[in-house]
């Protein structure tokens, strides 16, 4: 099974990777920039890339990038629309020298132009990403939201639509278990009922799972993760979530609200002793 968490590269990439195992993780997520600004973000380290690569293979690690959460695929202002577009292009190149197999992006905001205004002008995002991007075995993760204001991507039926122009080797899915509950498409007492994990197309695209609680109840459309088993999934949810044999291959990662990252020993910790048989 792989398991991790988020990682700070604050000290480099190659130190994430140096700390992911000293908490247990076999796979890690990164923000590739800044997670709260991207226009002045500081320029890719090749050497740290490099050499957290060569560690990565050598400690028998996984890992993705996520965006900063300022990018909008989906944004009715021009400029923010051409900035997202462009960092993203730059973020695969961030994942590509990292050696990491996907970079993950949340569904955009198109605000009061509408979900299907919004769906379209992410796919052109997209389609413009893709034809800029000189990069390979980089995948471009969409991830589900919890349907917080004009979020869209909080429904199967929009997620999978605004993934279904493009292979799957260039555009994939990462679900978080968080937004899934809170878009109220997962439930706590049956997730594994989701539709998503029995759709061919889902699974084909589905490389990574955000494993995180939630501080809000089921379906109240809001972006609040918490401490795994302290939240309303529970541990009996998480439980029957990492034990559902149709994800034995997905990489689970952690984005829990911990105070300090060794905090993610613990979190880990707690994940692996829910499983049920060693995988
Ligand atoms: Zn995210
Ligand atoms: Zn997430």
């Amino acid at each position: 099974m792989r398991l991790g968490c988020h990682l700070s590269v604050a000290k480099g990439f190659a130190t994430a990777a140096k700390v992911a195992p000293t908490l247990g993780a076999n796979a890690f997520q990164y923000f590739t920039k800044n997670p709260r600004g991207f226009r002045n973000a500081k320029p890719l380290n090749r050497e740290d890339a490099e050499r957290g690569r060569r560690l990565m293979q050598e400690l028998d690690l996984v890992a993705i990038g996520h965006t900063p959460y300022l990018i909008n695929l989906a944004a009715a202002d021009d400029e923010l629309y051409h900035v997202s577009i462009a960092a993203l292009v730059q973020d695969l190149v961030i994942a590509e020298a990292r050696g990491t197999y996907g970079v993950v992006v949340h569904c955009g905001k198109p605000k009061d132009r509408g979900r299907d205004w919004g769906i379209e002008r992410m796919q052109h995002a997209l389609r413009q990403v893709l034809d800029q991007n000189r990069t390979e075995g980089v995948q471009i993760l969409v991830e589900n939201t919890a349907g917080q204001g004009s979020e869209i991507g909080a429904s199967l039926d929009e997620l999978l639509a605004i993934v279904a122009p493009f292979a799957p080797h260039d555009v994939g899915i990462c679900f978080d278990t968080q937004h899934a509950f809170a878009a109220g498409m997962m439930t706590r007492e049956n997730p594994g009922a989701f539709p998503g994990f029995d759709h061919p197309d889902f699974m084909r695209r589905l490389t990574a799972i955000h494993l995180n609680d939630s501080k809000v109840a089921f379906a109240a459309h809001k972006d609040r993760h918490e401490l795994i088993g302290q939240g309303a999934l529970g541990l009996d949810g998480i439980a029957r979530i990492v034990n559902d044999p149709r994800l034995a291959d997905i990489p689970f990662y952690l984005e829990t609200p911990v105070n300090q990252e060794t905090q993610y020993a613990d979190e880990i910790a707690t994940v692996k002793s829910l499983i049920e048989h060693t995988r």
